[in-house]
């Protein structure tokens, strides 16, 4: 397998994967990846997309659920737990 934007060969590694959410970040270590050794480009396969889809959705949806759980007149978060259940098209 060669680079997507240098052609360089891709080697199987290990990345650290952060998700930016604005108010909470995920991080994920010891992600499996496959990283350009010329210029760092890394990718993902189908499968550890899911996971870290499922992981990132979970660790988003537990937030929420503590935010507004902990804080149910919150005015800065202005999102309820029905509007999240709708985002994350999950059944409360
Ligand atoms: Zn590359």
């Amino acid at each position: 397998m060669t680079c997507f934007y240098c052609e360089g060969d891709m080697i199987d590694s290990t990345t650290t994967y952060v998700e930016d959410f604005g108010n909470c970040i995920v991080i994920i270590r010891n992600v499996p990846c496959s990283k350009c050794s010329q210029c760092g480009e890394v990718s993902y396969n189908g499968t550890v997309l899911k996971q870290i889809e499922k992981i990132v959705d979970d660790a988003y949806c537990q937030k929420l659920y503590d935010n507004c759980k902990s804080n149910p007149d919150n005015s800065n978060d202005n999102i309820s737990l029905e509007d999240f259940a709708k985002e994350l098209r999950i059944e409360l």
